[in-house]
């Protein structure tokens, strides 16, 4: 269960930044996970809930976006969306491939007052 871990990160990011804004308290955060992150959002939002129990940040509104994988072909330039775990160029079926997005983790914004 590594969302415990990640959620215990992005909630130590959150209330640092909430108090160098001189937050009183955060109503809202957005938080970006690549689909490669392989995070379950339902268990994300409760380990992050737990994290925060108490602390100003309790109660705040948790908007999870999950970015879809990306790659590109080394060999030819395309740039696709893998289906499943077909990793191969669906142009030239090389299977030379960059991940050029879907391990992203982080914090898209913080509301508070
Ligand atoms: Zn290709």
């Amino acid at each position: 269960m590594h969302e415990l871990k990640i959620a215990e990160d992005l909630s130590a990011i959150v209330l640092d930044t909430a108090s160098g804004n001189n937050l009183s308290r955060v109503t809202k955060v957005s938080i970006i996970f690549g689909e490669l992150v392989q995070i379950v959002p339902d268990i994300f939002e409760f380990a992050f809930r737990e994290t925060v129990r108490s602390s100003i940040a309790e109660g705040a509104e948790l908007d999870i976006e999950i970015t879809p994988v990306k790659m590109k072909c080394k060999n030819c330039g395309n740039i696709f969306q893998p289906k499943e775990n077909l990793f191969a160029c669906n142009s030239c079926s090389s299977a030379d491939l960059e991940i050029i997005q879907g391990k992203e983790l982080f914090i898209k914004s913080i509301e508070g007052e």
